[in-house]
């Protein structure tokens, strides 16, 4: 199995390589070349397996011979073992043919453990054979650094970097960011917003002299193992809900364009997902896409749902390649024009891209009143994300079974939901104490040169 850059300048590598890797060398992304089938029967072999099994065989093809079969299945027992679930990934049902899928059970109470705790240990493992190490530096609308964060602290190869927008993450976020203690893991705090945090993560990567005297490593939603990772529970929901029997629907409350793209990849596997549904908050750049066909940036709205507070979605690109036909030329022409603000998109490919996927938005009143409402009906209690998926997928509704996916637990955005709702969700048991924790943080200038600097001076060696 290899992988090939989106724009189809950088060498093709194998998984290991791709995921130490993250970002091509060309500024693409790295895909499968080719995407691994699964027949009706494999995928009714699935029934009744555990969460761990499920993952080893959906992920297993896309590894190729990077790990041996059972360092793949400890490798898997370990990432989940940390979760507060059995099930790992339990469907709720809230209404007539519409289910909720919990993903936040993981140690930081977003869908980003699935992928994090996963490639906290794929990287161990492949950095201690190799006998390498690795700065892993990331960007965050505030949960993949608290997910990035929980993964690799005190690893010992790894150093982690993590750049939030100061200000424009909630209490709980930054708290799992600034309060781990070992001396491994540093947050920083920029001026700027969540995009302005991105844009400084890929001038990183771009300045190659830089990129390799610290060994620099992504686990930005760009990275292929992340998408890999979120893959597998696409076949959970859509196997108990009577797949490959039945289609099963799913709408994906959307910033990064990640983890809807992880359900275009199970689609494209074989599993049968009827509708994709995109769902965004006021930062719409998606959905306007989906109407006009042009892809434009304009200024991020803060919101309630802050980790989809996002213009420029970076794994849409993953989806634009296949759209043009995997054209890297194309690819790489689009991408220059959204440096001065954005692209039309081709018919061909606006008709593919329509194909695939159907969208809604959801303003913060609807948000508010979602939260309300599903509560009062059912008892269950939505973050903010998950509301704007569930207000999206309302409108979707038929016979075939919808899941919304829940990307976070309410207690990561606790005034949100206690405006909403009047209640203040509780933070689980084993994370109680997070608002007696010291914090420690630096504040960082949207500046590359310093943010090298800052990064170069504290790298262990
Ligand atoms: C990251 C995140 C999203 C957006 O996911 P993408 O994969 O970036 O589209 C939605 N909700 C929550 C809670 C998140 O942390």
């Amino acid at each position: 199995m290899r992988y090939i850059s989106t724009r189809g300048q950088a060498p093709a590598l194998t998984f290991e390589q791709a995921m130490l890797t993250g970002l091509a060398r060309d500024g693409g992304l790295y895909v499968p070349e080719t995407i691994p089938q699964m027949a009706s029967a494999d995928i009714s072999a699935l029934a009744g397996l555990s969460y761990e099994d499920v993952a080893y065989r959906v992920m297993r093809p896309f590894v190729g011979t990077c790990f041996g079969d059972s360092e793949f299945q400890d490798i898997i027992a370990r990432a989940y073992s940390g979760f507060n679930h059995d099930a790992r990934a339990p469907l709720v049902q809230l209404g007539a043919n519409h289910f909720l899928l919990e993903l936040f059970h993981g140690p930081t109470l977003a869908f980003k453990d699935f992928a994090m705790q996963l490639i906290g240990q794929l990287f161990q493992a492949a950095l201690a054979r190799r006998g390498e190490r690795v700065t892993i530096v990331g960007a965050t609308s505030g949960d993949t650094g608290s997910a990035a964060i929980e993964a690799f602290r005190g690893l010992d190869n790894v150093d982690v970097f993590i750049l939030y927008p100061h200000g424009r993450v909630s209490e709980v976020q930054r708290r799992q960011m600034t309060t781990p203690v070992e001396s491994n893991v540093h947050a920083m705090a920029m001026d700027g917003d969540f995009d302005d945090c991105q844009a400084k993560l890929k001038d990183m990567f771009n300045d190659f002299t830089f990129r390799d005297e610290v060994r620099l490593a992504g686990v930005n939603s760009i990275n292929w193992a992340r998408v890999l990772a979120q893959v597998v529970y696409y076949f959970t929901a859509a196997v108990s809900l009577g797949a490959p029997h039945r289609p099963v629907s799913f709408t994906i409350p959307t910033g990064n364009f990640g983890d809807i793209f992880a359900g275009y990849i199970a689609r494209r596997m074989g599993l049968p997902i009827e509708k994709l549904v995109i769902a965004t908050n006021q930062n719409d750049i998606l959905h306007r896409t989906m109407l006009s066909g042009q892809y434009r940036t304009s200024g991020v709205t803060p919101s309630i749902s802050p980790s989809m507070d996002i213009q420029v979605s970076s794994n849409f690109e993953r989806v634009l390649f296949d759209a043009y036909d995997r054209d890297g030329n194309a690819i790489g022409q689009l991408m220059d024009e959204l440096k001065s603000g954005g692209f039309a998109i081709s018919q061909g490919a606006m008709e593919f891209l329509r194909e695939q996927f159907t969208s809604g938005r959801v303003s913060e009143e609807q948000t508010s009143a979602t939260i309300r409402a599903v509560h009062a009906q059912s008892g269950e209690i939505l973050c903010p994300h998950s509301a704007v998926g569930v207000t999206v997928a309302q409108d979707h509704l038929g016979p075939t079974p919808m899941v919304t996916l829940a990307t976070a637990h309410p207690a990561k955005f606790p005034d949100a939901v206690e405006a909403a709702t009047s209640i203040r969700p509780g933070l689980p048991e084993a994370m109680a104490d997070l608002f007696d924790r010291p914090e420690r943080v630096s504040r960082v200038a949207n500046d590359l040169g310093e943010l090298e600097e800052f990064i170069k001076n504290r790298i262990r060696t």
